[in-house]
């Protein structure tokens, strides 16, 4: 028997990797990190397995999306489909559900063997008939199928008669509570009739999710499943199914809902929940994973920034909440804020530069690295690069309305013009030095002072009355900039 911990994250490729979803694969991730090599070097795996038996809703376009957050978020799996080729790799492939329906057939085959499951005739309108009379007699809509103690030979020659047939799970003789031992909601008690006969396997062969999700986990040697709550009433149905082929049972965490500020269920209509998304709007994988860790778990201490090396030393299934963890993406936007201002002005850069196309500033690193460094604090995301590096774009240029009137005061006229010949003499770049003496010469020259004094040359340079201070800015715009500007503003006064 193979004792190693070894989890997986078994998405659906039938859209794009949620938030939610993401948050099962990182608590499964880092769970396999701190037990990784833990006894054996076979230890700590995080497997990547594809639920992709709806094949009308699958696609491998959606399953690269899914990979390519995983791998943007920094999760990668020892074990799935090659993030290039979509090839398995690892000892338990194939990973892909569709890959293995000959699996699930032998599997389904040595249950009807056994006796725990058969072959059920009924149709759908039989089904609904007996829905509708067991809902008016007040009893639980479970199956009850005339077909469940017909004997495999007899069923076999009903079947291949031409009759179709779905093949059920027997329940009815089990009669017992099924107690699962949660690793976050405690001890949980499923009475045996809490579900009625369900379908393994469809007429048409194919498998049901319970029924894959079991055989899958067994055969792939899963010792842990961290999912969403959403499928604990499923894990009665996969105790049933482990029971009767005599598996073990791997441990179950089923974590809390992510809801969104109203206390619902996150929904798209509120804003983002798709990582792609996260990451087109200029989130740090960093922060996403920092603060998908705290919908859920929180550190004894409070602490609230980790890296995901932290996360995977301080991380305790323990801590992990009962109740739903509220989406809140004003700190969310916080939280990547203290991320993106912690990077060198050399790495946001790069990190940026998707986000840079039709920018117009100056093409040279060193210009760009330093403005990084001076200008990170007013960005929150990457994409507010744009917004805050607006101001050197001259094509963008012009005075805002706000500004006019003040343009039109006299003293403007002759600050600005004061301005515009002390540029003449310059070139390249101003230091904050020659900004500050100009400023100085200006004041003396012109004979004004404060705000009759900074309001003309703030508008001079930036368009704008009111902004960040001038001094360490300056030094950021060409010379020749700073004359075609302070020209255009001086023909408006
Ligand atoms: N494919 C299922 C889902 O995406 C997996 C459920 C499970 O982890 O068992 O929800």
């Amino acid at each position: 028997m193979n004792s190693n911990v070894r989890v997986r994250f078994a998405p659906s490729p039938t859209g794009y990797l949620h938030i939610g979803g993401a948050r099962t694969a990182l608590y499964n991730y880092i769970f396999a990190q701190q037990k990784r090599n833990a006894g054996s070097e076979d230890a700590g795996k995080f497997i990547l397995r594809i639920e992709d038996t709806d094949a009308a809703r699958s696609s491998d376009e959606s399953l690269r999306l899914m990979m390519n957050d995983l791998k943007w978020l920094g999760l990668n799996w020892d074990e799935g489909p090659d993030f290039v080729t979509l090839k398995d790799h690892g000892d338990y492939a194939p990973y892909r559900q569709s890959d293995r329906k000959d699996i699930y057939q032998k599997y389904a085959q040595e249950l009807l063997q056994s006796g725990k499951a058969y072959y059920c005739f009924l149709t759908d309108e039989e089904l609904e008939q007996q829905r509708k009379d067991l809902t008016a007699q007040k009893k639980p809509p479970h199956v009850i199928s005339p077909y469940a103690d017909w004997p495999l030979e007899k069923s076999l020659a009903h079947k291949n008669a031409g009759n179709r047939a779905v093949v059920r799970f027997k329940t009815q003789h089990l009669k017992k509570d099924y107690i699962l031992q949660d690793l976050i909601r405690g001890e949980v008690k499923f009475p045996s009739d809490m579900v009625g006969d369900f379908v393994l396997l469809r007429s048409e062969g194919m498998p049901v999710y319970n029924f894959c999700c079991v055989i899958d986990d067994g055969l792939m040697k899963i010792s842990h499943v961290f999912r969403a709550e959403e499928h604990l009433s499923n894990t009665l149905r996969q105790m049933m199914i482990y029971e009767s082929l005599g598996w073990k049972i791997p441990e179950f965490g089923h974590m809390s809902l992510i809801l969104d500020e109203d206390r619902q269920k996150l929904s798209k209509r509120k804003g983002a929940v798709a990582c792609g998304q996260f990451a087109e709007e200029g989130y740090l994988p960093e922060a996403v994973i920092n603060f998908m860790a705290l919908l859920g778990w929180s550190h004894p201490d409070g602490k609230e920034i980790f890296s995901l090396q932290e996360l995977i030393e301080k991380f305790s299934t323990e801590r992990l909440n009962l109740s739903g963890a509220v989406f809140d993406r004003v700190k969310f936007q916080w939280m990547n804020a203290q991320y993106l201002r912690a990077l060198s002005g050399e790495e946001l850069l790069k990190r940026c530069k998707p986000f840079m196309k039709d920018l117009k500033i100056p093409d040279d690193a060193n210009w760009q690295v330093r403005a990084f460094e001076f200008l990170k604090t007013s960005m929150e995301t990457l994409a507010d690069v744009k917004k805050v590096f607006a101001v050197f774009d001259d094509a963008k240029f012009s005075v805002e309305e706000a500004a006019v009137e003040t343009l039109k005061l006299p003293e403007s006229k002759k600050v600005i013009q004061a301005w515009l010949e002390f540029i003449k003499t310059q070139k390249d770049f101003l230091t904050t030095e020659q900004f500050v003496q100009s400023q100085e010469n200006i004041k003396n020259s012109c004979g004004v002072k404060g705000k009759s004094l900074f309001m003309p040359l703030r508008i001079a340079i930036t368009g704008q009355l009111h902004g960040s201070d001038l001094k360490p800015l300056v030094p950021f715009f060409s010379v020749s900039s700073l004359l075609e500007r302070a020209e255009k503003v001086l023909a408006q006064t």
